[in-house]
């Protein structure tokens, strides 16, 4: 009944399964026949600390019986407190903008280069070097930004200045004049899971510098623990001039932030968002910072990743002709299997497991689990798994 609904009256703009699901807890979901599902997915690294965290649940709650939203023209207190925590607990000297997604943190990391190439000297800079297979969203711009062509098949004209290197190596021999920004993925996450080289980053972070290139971290994916560390950009050691950030920032509730360096780039009117940073979803994201960096700080983080990542290997090891091999850092975790139709058919066997698993690039299986997730949510995740390669392996 709902499937007919929504293939009625929703634009058919998604591959949609059409499985019914009503409710949560940790890393596990029910649909609306009491299957129970484990959740290696989080919404595409979203619910970072589970479905119906009980501390940001009761946070949203409270705050809704309050005050949700007034406008950025007053001062937001949450929107205050989390944008203080992300800065400190980063260890970057940076200031923060709040919107509503990955998309348009990306947009306003645009509009931050441009606005310093435009004001830092002649010739005006506005060029924004981007890596092929990166992913910075779908608004007009951020698709431009976005490396890959079969993503520009529609849509256009689009705005000028988006310049797509090969890899890292490659962006050197594209800066010109007229360059003004470096937007990169530490671990490109639609693109396959695929980690940076840390020493290429950091004489790449290095070079920028020197040529007063402004480097900027795509985040929206690797932020916010998803890699072990607050940000990606800590764990290789970098300091970026701009960093974006949202899926796992507010568990859900929609958010997207742009930090930066360059503390006094906008003035009053140059960017803005009616919805951005209001009460509602500051207060539950600052939820989840505090319950993650306690859990970081007590060791439970490092030991759950270390501990999946162990057990993806186990399945290296058994399936060697399924797998090419297992990529990925943190909770940001993939295994490259040897054909496009045998990942689907995983992601398919994975489902009749009743197991959520993602696809990406061509031929990465993906893994996003909570980063919450307990020992027991991952061996049972894993058992399911098991028997979804051993389906796919008999197929
Ligand atoms: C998901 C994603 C985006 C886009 O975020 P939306 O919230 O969907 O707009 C941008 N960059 C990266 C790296 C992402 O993973």
């Amino acid at each position: 009944m709902f499937e007919e609904m929504d293939k009625d009256f929703i634009l058919h703009s998604y591959g949609r399964n059409y499985v019914n699901f009503t409710h949560g807890a940790g890393a596990r979901v029910w649909d609306d026949r009491d299957n129970e599902y484990i959740d290696f997915t989080s919404g595409i690294g979203v619910v970072s600390v589970g479905h119906a965290n009980e501390r940001v649940s009761s946070a949203i709650c409270d705050q809704a019986k309050k005050i949700i939203h007034i406008s950025n023209l007053y001062l937001i207190e949450p929107q205050a407190k989390l944008a203080k925590s992300l800065v400190e607990k980063s260890g970057y000297d940076m200031r923060c903008f709040f919107a509503n997604s990955g998309a348009e943190a990306n947009e306003g990391a645009i509009k931050i280069a441009r606005k310093y190439g435009e004001v830092d000297g002649e010739p005006k800079r506005y060029k924004v070097i981007t890596l092929k297979h990166s992913f910075h969203g779908r608004t007009i711009s951020t698709l431009k930004a976005t490396g890959q062509e079969k993503m520009h098949n529609y849509f256009g004209p689009f705005p000028d200045g988006f310049v797509y290197a090969d890899d890292i190596d490659h962006i050197a021999s594209l800066i010109d004049d007229h360059t003004v920004c470096v937007m990169i993925e530490l671990v490109q996450g639609e693109g396959g899971v695929e980690p940076q080289d840390k020493a290429q980053v950091q004489q790449l972070a290095k070079m920028l510098k020197e040529r007063d290139i402004l480097l900027a971290i795509d985040e929206v994916q690797t932020g916010i623990y998803r890699t072990g560390e607050l940000f990606a950009a800590n764990l290789y050691e970098i300091e970026p001039d701009i960093i974006t950030v949202a899926k796992g920032l507010g568990n859900g509730v929609p958010i997207g932030v742009v930090m930066t360096t360059l503390k006094d780039i906008f003035s009053p009117g140059d960017h803005g968002s009616t919805f951005g940073g209001n009460y509602l979803v500051t207060r539950a994201a600052f939820e989840v910072l505090e319950i993650l960096d306690g859990y970081k700080n007590s060791g439970g983080l490092d030991a759950s990743l270390l501990y999946f990542e162990q057990r993806l290997h186990e399945f290296v090891e058994k399936y060697p002709d399924i797998i090419e091999k297992a990529v990925g850092l943190g909770l940001m975790r993939g295994l490259r299997i040897k054909s496009a139709a045998l990942l689907s058919a995983l992601v398919e066997n994975a489902f009749n497991e009743k197991l959520l698993v993602l696809k990406a690039g061509r031929n990465t299986l993906r893994f996003l689990p909570p980063l919450t997730i307990s020992r027991e949510e991952t061996d049972e995740g894993f058992a399911r798994l098991e028997k979804a390669f051993a389906a796919t392996k008999a197929s």
